[in-house]
């Protein structure tokens, strides 16, 4: 299918790894021209090259932290007028609610709800003049199935969401889409370093963790950033515009509900 997207102009934050290179090297498949952005320069350039190579579409590649104001003006400076913006960052870290005083909730509300709130608010109004644009927020299953140990994530992603529910709402007569894509278990480096310390805390092996996660999911398997980009691929896509305000939940079936 032809996401009727060739030659439009992407912003994908947080990209040079993981669900945020998925969604990139999808969107490139599509013929969509790209501004990547992580910050560590080294593996942020080796991404720009292999989504040249491999989709020939223009990449241009900004080191800087997506969370930070200077890091998100050098993205806009970048590409000021953006059709499609995939928000991503670092998830905050686990723990113990006990643990988290007001420096670490205003970093993770900073970096999970603040940040992307501030990039939608410097693109949309140029998406809505074009009637095309496109947004998708990348949080987490626990927005909708709340982990525990992850509670700055589940307050901070859910701030987000409650604010561009309201806000979907009122741009979606002019062709402006706002989603969320709501990741489960996901192989990448972040689920790799929850094996990592889970590992460390229980003195439990790597393989038995991932082997127990593997199996507790319905799919019985992680999910794949392809498919994950395929997905924020086709909510980006020309046919999408009738999605609006949605929160897509990723996750192989592990939330149990009905709806
Ligand atoms: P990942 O594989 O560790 O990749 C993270 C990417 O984001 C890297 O390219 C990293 O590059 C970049 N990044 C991190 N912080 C950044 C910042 N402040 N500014 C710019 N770039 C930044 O992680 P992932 O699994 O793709 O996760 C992406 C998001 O989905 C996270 O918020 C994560 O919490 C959430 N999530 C993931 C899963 C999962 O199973 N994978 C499940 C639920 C939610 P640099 O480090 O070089 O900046």
């Amino acid at each position: 299918m032809d996401l009727g997207i060739k030659g439009r102009k992407a912003i994908v934050c947080a990209a040079s790894k993981g669900l945020g290179k998925g969604c990139a090297r999808a969107l490139a498949a599509e013929g969509v021209s790209l501004v990547v952005n992580a910050r560590g320069a080294e593996a942020l350039e080796a991404t720009a090259a292999e989504i040249r190579a491999d989709f020939g579409v223009s990449v241009v590649a900004i080191a800087a932290d997506v969370t930070t104001a200077e890091g998100r003006a050098a993205l806009l400076k970048a590409c000021p007028d953006p059709d499609i913006l995939v928000n991503n960052a670092g998830g905050p870290p686990p723990g113990d609610f006990r643990a988290w005083d007001e420096k670490a909730w205003h970093s993770a509300v900073e970096a999970n709800m603040v940040t992307p709130i501030m990039l939608i608010r410097a693109t949309i109004d140029s998406m809505i003049a074009r009637k095309f644009g496109r947004i998708v927020n990348i949080t987490s299953a626990a927005v909708k199935n709340p982990i525990a140990n992850l509670g700055l994530s589940n307050g901070a992603r859910a701030g987000l969401t409650g604010f561009v529910a309201g806000l979907s709402r009122q741009v979606a007569k002019h062709n402006v889409t706002i989603n969320g894509l709501l990741p489960g278990p996901f192989e990448t480096d972040r689920l790799r370093s929850v094996f990592a310390a889970g590992s460390k805390s229980s003195g439990r092996p790597v393989d038995a963790l991932r082997e127990e996660r593997r199996l507790a999911n319905p799919a019985e398997r992680f999910g794949t950033t392809e498919e994950f980009g395929a997905a924020c691929a086709f909510l980006c896509s020309a046919h999408a515009g009738f999605v609006v305000g949605q929160n897509i939940v990723l996750d192989g079936g592990a939330f149990p509900g009905t709806l």
